[in-house]
């Protein structure tokens, strides 16, 4: 299976912004998901996301937060529902993404006792988690998850659920708080959305939907079922064997597919043939859960704050289906590549209808041979966005069309260039529509021109009336002229909602202020593929002007360390574009810094040639000191390698110490660090 998280390298300073994105993004999708069932992306897509924020929070422990969503069990409480206090917190479960991490967690399995503790394999259904609370043996109270501390009392809609015994079968006097999960059987679930004019997008949001309705008779109507696999307070059972023998008598609705196995290759041989057999089962699953039998010994584990560690939810590879490739067009991306899009016939796939998917480049296109009016198999590789395998060759017909690359932009007509590579085909052109939204964003944003008040909603409006073609019109704004533009929407008398006069002179006076930025900075803003912050700040070291920059040749760019040719002659080519130029010349026209030459002269440049890497956890946050670095003429790289000069280590620094530890590089602490910058050694 493809590995779904692509480690992600951020830059030390970037690696805050980017926890809080990942931060506010998942919670987002949490609240989609739980609160209305209704999901955006996949869930492999959700867990991906998840990883990344794992796998950053670990790199950079200061911004570690208990809040985060990797701390904690993701869900929600309603309000039409009273609330539950769980007396044992509801868990989530942590995830093996393929066999290699499911073999990964047995082997710390046998370093913990020894050697492998006979585990459970069971079915991971995919549905929603329940708690049903008896007393003397009748049921009293059934409560969903929630947060994991607190849940909403669904006992109403769980009585009209016909596999849920009123009464237990056997005697057990006091409570006991039995759990597991309530699914939409696959038939029922297709007979409800064929009705229903809000259509769930799986069964197990239609299972959750049901579940928490305000009217018990519409869950009735829903037929729900359940699995019970778990229980609140362990102590009167042995092992999960034990408690499963004892709800199946007790007349609970338990799985059959479970196995108790002793060796890794029978663990691994019950999650294979999960996966062959998911499609034949009546209910959805969506993996494997693999739990520790024996209760003493998960007892001995315990629990993180989101989920045991006695257990393990193997997670299965990404769904495929086949469907219909009906056209393909072309979609002009914020760089200005032209992507191919399949469009297809919707099919439903890994929780959400899809009936686009991209088919990245023309080569991809020509490599996968895929044409139109081919049956293609879909799948989503944990990505946001769904990926055309292949064409299913048997079923390909006679007028199947081969496609071809347009040689104009389909949102500017301009001609479009291949890229040096010779894969991506490119749109060049500054003035480009599609493209525009992006640009100005950029131009706009913090480490660019920095322009306050110039919201998405602010460069969507000013682009709709027509009135920003390009960077440079920006500076031709009157405050009249911002203050008119409508939001769209209308207050109560009626009447457009306009921007008015207060803010329209706020930003006129932010895009005043940003003339005073770098020629560095401009550069940066102007989005030359490949020119960021960094490498526009090298090439203004050297040709710290517009003119000395826009004459230098390829050669000349390339001998810059940290410019390789293709930079240089996208750079190149920047510069000679005509609408390119143009702009520029309204730009400068307009007052924008195209001369660095003073700032350079004066700078210090004491640590130039040096590359450093800022790990662990410092007492100022670490985009304060890649500043610092910075100012000083050094290179702030996000990973250590040969080229690393110091890797600079503050507490609880990990691999990242290790490794310049193993390639003997030099390690500072952070009172050395300080020193350095004060130039005091
Ligand atoms: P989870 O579904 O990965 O695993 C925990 C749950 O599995 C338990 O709470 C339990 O209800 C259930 N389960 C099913 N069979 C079980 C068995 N035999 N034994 C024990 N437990 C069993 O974790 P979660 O916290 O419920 O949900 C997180 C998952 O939900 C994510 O991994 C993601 O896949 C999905 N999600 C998706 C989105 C989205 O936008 N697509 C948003 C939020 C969550």
């Amino acid at each position: 299976m493809d590995n779904l998280d692509a480690y992600i390298d951020v830059k030390p300073e970037d690696a805050q912004e980017k926890i809080e994105q990942l931060r506010a993004e998942i919670e987002r999708h949490t609240y989609l998901y739980y609160a209305q069932d209704e999901p955006e992306i996949s869930d492999g897509a959700y867990d991906s996301l998840m990883r990344q924020l794992r796998q950053l929070e670990a790199e950079y422990p200061e911004y570690q937060d208990p809040n985060s969503p990797t701390m904690r069990v993701g869900g929600y409480v309603g309000e039409q529902f009273s609330p539950v206090t769980h007396q044992v917190k509801m868990y989530s479960l942590d995830n093996a993404m393929d066999l290699d991490e499911l073999d990964e967690w047995m082997d710390k399995l046998v370093e913990e006792f020894g050697s492998l503790p006979p585990l459970m394999c069971e079915l991971k259904i995919d549905g929603s988690s329940i708690a049903l609370t008896y007393k003397d043996g009748n049921l009293i109270r059934a409560a969903t998850r929630g947060d994991g501390t607190t849940g909403e009392d669904v006992t109403a809609n769980m009585r009209t659920v016909r596999d849920v015994p009123l009464k237990l079968r056997v005697d057990h006097p006091g409570e006991i708080e039995l759990r597991g999960e309530v699914y939409m059987p696959n038939s029922s679930f297709e007979a409800l959305n064929k009705d229903a004019e809000k259509k769930f997008a799986n069964p197990r949001n239609a299972a959750a939907g049901s579940l928490r309705q305000k009217d018990p008779s519409i869950t009735q109507n829903r037929d729900l079922s359940t699995f019970i696999y778990a229980v609140a307070d362990q102590q009167s059972f042995k092992s999960q064997e034990d408690l499963l023998n004892w709800l199946r008598e007790a007349g609970f609705h338990v799985n059959p597919d479970v196995l108790l196995c002793d060796n890794k290759e029978q663990v691994k041989d019950f999650c294979k043939r999960a996966i062959d057999k998911r499609d034949r089962l009546p209910y959805e699953i969506d993996g494997v859960v693999v739990k520790v039998n024996n209760f003493a010994q998960q007892e001995e584990m315990g629990f993180t704050s989101r989920a045991p560690k006695w257990a393990i939810a193997f997670k299965f590879p990404p769904e495929e289906k086949a469907t219909l490739l009906k056209d393909i067009t072309v979609q002009v991306g914020r760089t200005g590549v032209l992507t191919p899009v399949a469009e297809l016939e919707p099919v439903s796939l890994a929780g959400s209808i899809v009936s686009r998917a991209t088919l990245h480049n023309l080569d991809e296109v020509r490599r996968k041979d895929v044409r139109i009016g081919d049956t293609v198999i879909v799948h989503k590789a944990g990505d946001i966005i769904p990926e055309v395998v292949g064409p299913v060759l048997s079923a390909r017909p006679a007028d199947a069309k081969v496609w071809n690359m347009p040689a104009t932009c389909p949102s500017c007509g301009s001609a479009v260039v291949k890229d040096e590579d010779g894969v991506a085909i490119r749109c060049i052109s500054i003035e480009c529509p599609k493209q525009l939204n992006e640009r100005i964003k950029h131009w706009v944003s913090r480490k660019a021109l920095d322009i306050d008040g110039m919201g998405s909603e602010m460069v969507a409006m000013l682009i709709d009336t027509g009135r920003v073609r390009d960077v440079a019109d920006l500076y031709t704004l009157t405050e009249d002229e911002i203050a008119s533009l409508s939001r769209g929407r209308q207050n109560v008398e009626g009447e457009d909602i306009r921007v008015g006069h207060v803010i329209a002179k706020k930003i006129v006076a932010a895009i005043e202020e940003s003339k005073t930025r770098s020629f560095a900075r401009v550069l940066h803003g102007l989005g030359i593929r490949g020119v960021g912050e960094n490498v526009a700040e090298l090439l203004v070291d050297v040709y710290p002007t517009y003119e000395l920059l826009s004459n230098a040749s390829v050669e000349d760019l390339s001998s810059i360390e940290g410019v390789g040719p293709v930079l240089a002659e996208n750079i190149v080519e920047f510069f000679t574009n005509p609408q390119n130029k143009d702009v520029i010349v309204r730009l400068r026209q307009s007052g924008l810094n195209f001369d660095d030459s003073a700032v350079v002269q004066d700078k210090d440049t004491s640590l130039e040639g040096n590359t450093f890497v800022l790990t662990g956890a410092l007492s100022r946050p670490r985009p304060e000191y890649a500043q610092l670095l910075k100012d000083k003429g050094a290179k702030v790289a996000g990973s250590v390698s040969m080229k690393t000069t110091y890797v600079v280590a503050g507490e609880a620094a990990g691999s990242k110490l290790t490794k310049a530890q193993q390639l003997g590089l030099k390690i500072l602490n952070e009172q050395q660090l300080l020193d350095l910058l004060n130039n005091l050694n």
